[in-house]
């Protein structure tokens, strides 16, 4: 059962967009391993699902259905309570947050920093006990991928692939996601128009600087936004 529906999300940070154009879902009990370097969106990411943008950034397009009700739409006092009924973000991963996140068995719980791997253990029996759906966010993701059930990738503010883990893993449509697998991973960059991952990509080609960026379906459940993944 889904239990979180974005679609089309952009968030304004007073200067430029910071996310644009963000969809995906999460079902209960899911996994989501949200990686991205520097910049990437991921925190943007995490504050936009429960109102808690420090402005001037804000929402300026898009949907968040949590519960039948779109988050987007909702004021301060409505989203404070749905953090308290069951969506939790923790955006420094200590101990003792973790710890009352468990407690606390919220239906969604997003993580916004790097979380210990000697943390994820108990993330996944909050998982398991709870059916809580999880999102991990990370930079590069060694820790977290094999704890989660599907990844998305993020990059200038981007959703640039999304795929069950064993498919990101092997079968990767995306330079970014490839060379995030990679040691050391290069960070892209937000871009206006195009493709944000065009300066440090080896496989950038004629039609990168004014790609669509929207997610392309590769197969079921595998979406990926480079404009070249047939080729390679
Ligand atoms: S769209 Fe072009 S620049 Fe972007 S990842 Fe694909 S090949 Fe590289």
């Amino acid at each position: 059962m889904t239990v979180l529906y974005v679609h089309e999300l952009t968030v304004n940070s007073g200067t430029g967009d910071a996310l644009r154009e963000i969809s995906f879902h999460l079902d209960a009990g899911e996994i989501l391993g949200l990686i991205g370097g520097a910049k990437a969106g991921k925190t943007a990411l995490c504050r936009a699902l429960v109102g808690l943008l420090e402005p001037p950034s804000r929402i300026s397009d898009g949907k968040i259905f949590f519960e039948n009700r779109d988050l987007a739409a909702l004021d301060s006092t409505a989203l404070a309570e749905v953090r308290n009924r069951g969506l939790t973000v923790i955006e420094e991963a200590s101990a003792d947050d973790l710890a009352a996140a468990r407690t606390a068995a919220p239906r969604i719980l997003a993580v916004a920093s790097e979380v210990p791997a000697e943390s994820l253990q108990q993330l996944m029996r909050l998982r398991d006990d709870a059916g809580t759906a999880i999102i991990l966010a990370a930079r590069e993701g060694r820790t977290i991928v094999p704890a989660c059930d599907a990844i998305a990738v993020l990059c200038g503010g981007r959703l640039v692939e999304r795929a069950p883990r064993d498919t990101w893993l092997t079968a990767s449509r995306h330079p970014y996601s490839q060379a995030l697998q990679a040691d050391p991973a290069p960070d892209g960059a937000a871009a206006i128009t195009g493709c944000p991952y065009r300066g440090p990509c080896p496989r950038v080609g004629a039609g990168c600087e004014t790609a669509d960026m929207r997610l392309q379906l590769v197969e079921p459940d595998h979406s990926t936004a480079c404009v070249r993944w047939r080729d390679f």
